[in-house]
């Protein structure tokens, strides 16, 4: 089964700016899989660059934890950490950041160097890349001779030159014109699809939203959507290997899940990461997110829960120490009572609970107008939506 490229837990990042703390990334966790392409999507000064140069291991995590194909980065001292950067690592700039004294090939051809491969070698190489983006003819040229698209084909093909891990672009259309911006993208999404590469494409441009397997919005340090293009999307099977649920698969292949159902992954999810659940094996995973769902359901008090997750995996329970057990439950209480609180602040309709009770207890707060919950959306109907956020 694949195994993750890039593992982000609850990744936060501020900064001291001294008399303020800027909180700029506040929890983000996402698993990217080799021969992905995932896009950040986002308002400017969301924090999508400072997520881009973690990953590309330019900066350092205020908390969470980052691995690369298995690997903490945290573990890893500074020459190791700067290797990575320059091996594994291909990152495609919006200002392209070519060296304008140097050749075309040249220029493709310099991360090669630190790599201690032998000249001729790397000219090969460089030249193989160049006919890969369409530019063999101007090998020779000077980057400034070139136009803006061509200056960052040569910019992808440097990117390209170590083989590396992933491909990261930060806005790599931002000072295109649109015709040139489009040929970029294409050529990007034929680096995934024909040479399945792997590719985080940093856009606050909405008409991209189609490109890639996935969309992660961005907002104020959040993810706070993820959207999977299932026209494309291969990497939805890829869920099982993990002991996590993927949410954005379960929940796309299954869009009709009841609200306490997702809440019930979730909430598995939460409580595999705060009681370090690593040990249990999918089928009790399993068995916890549906009890924790009968709970939600009003089929199980919080005494019977912590029952049930006490109880032998044979005899139909978890199979957790007593103790375990009576946490999880407490705070699944707790977390029930979150979510009507919730429920009711948000107008939204509490399934399987007591309107009439808690429309007294809220001054009628509660209206008529019961939306359904919210669903992960097909991408069709984001454009709208997300030209809102265009800067
Ligand atoms: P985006 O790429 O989405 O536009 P950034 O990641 O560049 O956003 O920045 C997110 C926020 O973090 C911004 O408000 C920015 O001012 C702040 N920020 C970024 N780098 C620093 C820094 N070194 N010190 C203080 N604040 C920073
Ligand atoms: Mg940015």
């Amino acid at each position: 089964m694949t195994k993750p490229v890039i593992q982000l837990k609850s990744i936060t990042k501020y900064y001291d700016l001294g008399k303020t703390i800027a909180h700029v990334l506040k929890g983000i966790t996402m698993d990217i899989f080799p021969g992905e392409y995932v896009m950040l999507f986002g308002a400017s000064g969301s924090g999508k660059s400072t997520l881009m140069n973690i990953i590309a291991g330019l900066e350092n995590v205020s908390s969470g934890k980052i691995y690369v194909r298995g690997t903490d980065l945290s573990k890893l001292n500074h020459d190791e950490v700067a290797q990575y950067h320059r091996q594994k690592i291909g990152f495609v700039f919006q200002s392209f950041n070519l060296i304008r004294s140097l050749s075309v090939v040249d220029n493709v051809a310099l991360p090669q160097m630190a790599a201690g491969i032998p000249k001729a070698r790397r000219l090969k190489r460089a030249m193989a890349l160049l006919e890969e983006v369409g530019l063999t003819r101007f090998a020779h040229y000077l980057p400034t001779e070139l136009s803006g698209g061509q200056q960052q084909r040569v910019a992808i093909a440097r990117a390209l030159v170590n083989n590396p891990w992933i491909i990261l672009a930060d806005e790599p259309t931002g000072n295109l014109d649109s015709e040139s911006a489009n040929d970029i993208m294409d050529l990007i999404k034929q680096l995934n699809e024909r040479g399945k590469r792997t590719i985080i494409l940093i856009t606050h441009n909405p008409d991209y939203i189609f490109f890639p397997h996935r969309v992660f919005y961005v907002k104020d340090g959040l993810v706070t959507k993820t959207i999977i293009n299932r026209a494309k999307y291969a990497y939805a099977e890829m869920g099982p290997q993990q002991k996590t649920f993927d949410l954005d698969a379960l929940f796309s292949k299954h869009p009709d899940m009841s609200l306490h159902e997702r809440q019930s992954y979730e909430l598995a999810n939460n409580f595999y990461e705060t009681f370090k659940l690593e040990a249990l094996s999918r089928g009790r995973l399993e068995r916890l997110a549906h009890s924790i769902q009968d709970f939600l359901d009003d089929k199980k008090t919080e005494l019977e829960l912590a029952d049930v997750l006490d109880k032998p995996f044979k005899d139909g329970g978890v199979g957790l120490r007593k103790q375990l057990a009576k946490d999880i439950a407490k705070k699944t209480a707790l977390k029930k009572q979150e979510f009507i609180l919730y429920a009711v602040k948000e107008n939204k309709p509490v399934l399987d609970l007591n309107i009439e009770a808690l429309k007294a207890e809220t001054d009628g707060q509660i209206t008529e107008n019961q939306q359904s919950p919210e669903l992960p959306k097909e991408t069709t109907e984001l454009k709208s939506e997300t030209k809102q956020i265009q800067n």
